[in-house]
């Protein structure tokens, strides 16, 4: 029965951190994971040998991960009691190893947690959530040319609408909130609300705003991205959304003069041609983005959004290049990283061995980049497109593509092995 503390591995060592939230990564580093529920060991288990061999083609033994299981979910539950869905121990661990990564988590039903995910991402402070997109080819998509699609969304995690300050309408503080407001609308000579509204807050700071968009643009020039996109609604909502696209022009501005111009300054000052070593920074209404993503995605490499536009572009945009099944996804803060898969627990599938494990591959393939093993990761990659251009799928694939031959999850993952050279 796994302990309540767990026992790191005897010979691994402890990631550290430079100033600017970067990993500073030994060669045996300890990496906690968190299996999740439902179809979560059944994708951990199909992925984890796909790292290992990567890991040990790439680097020739020099290089290893030193796996930590760390319990969450109904994992927990069996294990330390009903009320122990996220013990301490596991946040413990998180913060301490820094880099981790997980299978999806089943939201509990009824009091307690609102969900395992928010708690997580809150108690860490990974305030970025980053989606990257990219056309694995093969895979059937809704779009004629998603190979045009090369994204990196960096979505703000912990607040905007997200915040979860809300009252329900009719509610009394509802309406004391309402009378409030109503008041200071009516000295301002504007109509009121209707005091039976619902009422939800927005909030969105500076500070937040800044480490988001900071850590986009050392994103793109890190990964030779030649653009980042603000995101927002600032034509309605002028004081937060559009003080979202402020702040973000000033980050730049002030954090990365040097290396960053704005548009007009590109075609003013260069003929629209870009310097070398510059990234431009843009920004765009979010309605227009969802346009611009199926006419010219070309045009984009890394958006920054607040919380709620990237919720809603990362799964459209998911969506354009072949669906969540394949989405990788990861939750990153100044000093702790979370690689997740992006889609749910799948619980129907359960134990069946039968769903896509390639989300969580790929999500295992971001987390080597962010630890600067772009050679193990590359290796996936490269075996992962090799399988499907073989016709080789899960059942979710199978369906929508002729002449494949449908495999369970374990068996993926042994075919993504068996193609790395
Ligand atoms: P889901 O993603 O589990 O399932 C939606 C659909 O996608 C289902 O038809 C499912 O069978 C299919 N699917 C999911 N993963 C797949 C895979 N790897 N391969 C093939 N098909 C796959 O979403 P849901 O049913 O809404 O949620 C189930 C539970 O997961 C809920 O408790 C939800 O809160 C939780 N959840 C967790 C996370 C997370 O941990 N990051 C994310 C989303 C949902």
């Amino acid at each position: 029965m796994p302990q309540r503390k767990p026992d790191p591995p005897e010979t691994g060592n402890t990631i550290s951190w430079d100033p600017y939230g970067r990993p500073i990564v030994p060669d045996n580093p300890v990496i906690p994971f968190i299996e999740g529920d439902g179809t979560g060991p059944d994708i951990w288990r199909a992925a984890r040998p796909v790292f290992d061999t990567a890991v040990r083609k790439a680097y020739g033994g020099k290089k290893k991960i030193l796996w930590l299981e760390l319990l969450a979910g109904a994992k927990a539950q069996d294990a330390l009691g009903p009320d122990c869905l996220l013990p301490d121990e596991t946040l413990e661990a998180l913060a301490r190893y820094g880099i981790a990564i997980k299978g999806p988590l089943t939201t509990p039903v009824g009091g307690g947690f609102r969900s395992l995910n928010v708690t997580l991402r809150q108690r860490l402070d990974l305030y970025a959530c980053i989606r990257p997109v990219r056309y694995v080819p093969g895979i059937p998509a809704p779009v004629r040319h998603p190979e045009r699609v090369d994204l990196v969304i960096f979505r703000e995690n912990t607040e905007d609408v997200y915040a979860g300050v809300e009252w329900e309408a009719e509610s009394p503080a509802a309406r004391e909130i309402l009378e409030q407001i109503n008041a200071r609308l009516s000295s301002e000579g504007k109509p009121p609300l209707p005091i039976e509204s619902a009422v939800g807050i927005k909030p969105m700071s500076r500070r937040n705003t800044r480490r988001l968009v900071a850590r986009a643009i050392q994103y793109a020039l890190d990964h030779h991205y030649d653009s980042v996109t603000l995101v927002h609604k600032g034509n309605i909502m002028k004081y937060t959304e559009g003080a979202f696209r402020d702040w973000g022009y000033e980050t730049a501005r002030e954090l990365f003069g040097e290396r960053t111009l704005t548009e007009t300054e590109l075609f003013e000052g260069f003929g629209g041609r870009m310097p070398p070593g510059r990234i431009v920074i843009k920004d765009r209404i979010a309605d227009a983005m969802f346009q611009q993503l199926l006419l010219r995605p070309e045009e984009y490499g890394v958006l920054a959004t607040p919380n709620l536009n990237g919720d809603y572009l990362s799964d459209a945009a998911a969506a354009q290049v072949g669906g969540l099944g394949m989405a990788p996804g990861a939750n990153i803060g100044d000093r702790c990283a979370v690689f997740e898969a992006t889609h749910g627990s799948a619980p129907k599938y359960a134990g069946m061995d039968k769903v896509n494990p390639g989300s969580l591959i790929l999500s295992g393939v971001e987390m080597l980049r962010f630890m600067g093993w772009e050679e193990a990761g590359d290796l996936i990659v490269k075996a992962l497109q090799d399988t499907i251009a073989d016709g080789i799928v899960t059942y979710d694939l199978a369906r929508q593509m002729e002449n494949v031959k449908e495999v369970s999850c374990s068996a993926f993952g042994a075919a993504i092995q068996s193609r790395m050279r």
